[in-house]
C-alpha cells in the first residue's frame, strides 16, 4: 500500500499505531506494476534514510502521538531488500526509540524481491530487527516470469525462499495468477512447491491490467492477450482448495495464512483505524472522532519527497473523510475479509448507522445468498468472493 496536519487529530493513546515505510526504488519495472516504484541506477540511499528519520521525528513530536504504542511496522515498496540491511536497521531502531511498544512482539515485515534476496540479505534483515518477510515470487514458471517482466527465474525464487526460511519463522509468498495459458494444474504445482518450503502465509493476486504500465499500453494497442474471466475463477478456486487442504485459512480475498500467522499489519488496514506512512507516496490516516478523519499522501517522486520532507509541501494531497466516506471504506474493506464487517465498530468510527438507507439492498443480497446478515456482522460467503466487487458496488 502505498498515501496537511492542522486539525486536532485523534488523541487516544489506547489504539495502537501501525507504521508503513515506503522504499520506492527498483532495479527494473515489471510489466504489470503500477506501484510507486522508480528505477534509479544509484538510489540516493543515505539521503532517503535521513529523510525517513526526519519525517519520523516530525510525527513522533506531534501531541496526537504522545504515548501511542506501536504494533506493526511494514517496509514496502518498491524493493526494500535492495537496501543495505544496516541502513534499514537504523530506521527500525529509530522507530522503536520514538514510540513505546505493545506487550505483544512488534511485527516488523519487509517485502523482498527474489532478485535481491539471498542468504546474506536475509541474515542482515533478521539482524536489523525484521521478523517477517514477504517474498515476491509471483510465479514458479520461467516463461510466465519472463512474461510478467520479472528479473528472477523459478530456481532463483526457490533459492530466495530457502534463504528466507533459514532466517525467519514467518515467511509469506506472493503469487500472481491469470497469465495467459496458465491452468489449474500449473497453480496447484506452484502452491505445492511453496508449501513444501514451509511458508505460513500466501498472497495470491489476480493479474490486472493497469493504465500506465507496459501491459496497459500493449492492451490499449490490442497486442495483449488476456485470460477469460472463467479462467480467473477456476485458478482462484484451485488455489483456495489447495491451501485449505494444507490447513491455511482464506482470511481475505487475496490472503491465506496458517492460524495465527495472518499479517497483523494488513488486518489493521482492513479493520480500519489510524496509521502512519513514512516515505515517498506513503499514506497516513488519522481519525479525529466519529465520522471525521484526515488522510494524506506524501510526494510520490523520491527526489521531490527528499526536497520537501522538512517543509509544508511534503504532502502531495490530503482528503477529509466524513461519515459516508468512512463507512463506505469500512464496508468495502471489511467485506473482503472472512470475518466480514463488525457493524457496531463501523458505526463507532463513522458515527452513522451502516444499515440506514441500505436496508433494501442488504435484504436483496441476503435473499440471493450474496450476503450473510449475522446480526452484528455482515459477510460475503466465500463462494461469492469471486463476484465481490459487484456486490460491494451495489451497496453504494
Ligand atoms: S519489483 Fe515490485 S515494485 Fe518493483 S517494479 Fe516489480 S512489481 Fe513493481
Amino acid at each position: 500500500m502505498h498515501s496537511k496536519s492542522r486539525l486536532p487529530l485523534q488523541a487516544s493513546s489506547d489504539s495502537p499505531l501501525h507504521l508503513y515505510v515506503h522504499i520506492p526504488f527498483c532495479i527494473h519495472k515489471c510489466a504489470y506494476c503500477n506501484f510507486n516504484s522508480h528505477v534509479r541506477e544509484t538510489p540516493p540511499w543515505d539521503e532517503y534514510r535521513r529523510a525517513l528519520l526526519a519525517e519520523l521525528t516530525h510525527w513522533s513530536r506531534q501531541a496526537q502521538f504522545s504515548g501511542r504504542r506501536i504494533a506493526t511496522v511494514f517496509f514496502g515498496g518498491g524493493t526494500p531488500s535492495l537496501w543495505s540491511a544496516p541502513q534499514l536497521g537504523r530506521v527500525v531502531s529509530a522507530i522503536r526509540a520514538a514510540f513505546p511498544e505493545q506487550v505483544e512482539e512488534l511485527e516488523i515485515s519487509a517485502e523482498c524481491n527474489p532478485a535481491s534476496l539471498d542468504d546474506e540479505v536475509a541474515a542482515g534483515l533478521r539482524e536489523a530487527g525484521v521478523n517477517r518477510v514477504s517474498v515476491g515470487v509471483q510465479s514458479l514458471n520461467d516463461e510466465r516470469l519472463a512474461y510478467l517482466g520479472r528479473l528472477h527465474d523459478a530456481q532463483g525464487a526457490l533459492a530466495s525462499l530457502r534463504a528466507a526460511r533459514a532466517h525467519f519463522d514467518r515467511v509469506s509468498g506472493d503469487l500472481i495468477f491469470g497469465s495467459p495459458g496458465q491452468n489449474v494444474d500449473d497453480v496447484r504445482r506452484e502452491v505445492d512447491a511453496l508449501l513444501e518450503l514451509g511458508l505460513d502465509h500466501l498472497s495470491a493476486y489476480a493479474l490486472t491490467i493497469e493504465p500506465g504500465t507496459r501491459f496497459g499500453e500493449l492492451f490499449r494497442l490490442g497486442k495483449l492477450e488476456v485470460s477469460p474471466d472463467e479462467t480467473y475463477a477456476a485458478l482462484f478456486a484451485a488455489i483456495e482448495v489447495r491451501l485449505e487442504q494444507a490447513g491455511f485459512r482464506h482470511y481475505e480475498v487475496s490472503n491465506y495464512a496458517r492460524p495465527g500467522q495472518e499479517s497483523r499489519h494488513n488486518q489493521h488496514y482492513w479493520r480500519g483505524g489510524a496509521y502512519l506512512g513514512l516515505g515517498a507516496a506513503a499514506v497516513g490516516c488519522l481519525e479525529s472522532g466519529p465520522g471525521s478523519a484526515r488522510r494524506w499522501r506524501n510526494q510520490p517522486l523520491p527526489e521531490r519527497y527528499l526536497a520537501e520532507v522538512a517543509g509544508p509541501e511534503r504532502e502531495e494531497s490530503e482528503e477529509r473523510l466524513g461519515p459516508e466516506e468512512i463507512l463506505e471504506e469500512a464496508l468495502m474493506l471489511g467485506l473482503r475479509t472472512a470475518d466480514g464487517v463488525d457493524l457496531e465498530a463501523a458505526q463507532r468510527r463513522a458515527g452513522v448507522d451502516p444499515r440506514a438507507g441500505r436496508e433494501a439492498r442488504i435484504a436483496r443480497h441476503v435473499a440471493t445468498g450474496s450476503l450473510l446478515d449475522e446480526g452484528g456482522r455482515l459477510r460475503v460467503p466465500r463462494e461469492r468472493w469471486i463476484v465481490l466487487d459487484g456486490i460491494v458496488a451495489d451497496l453504494f
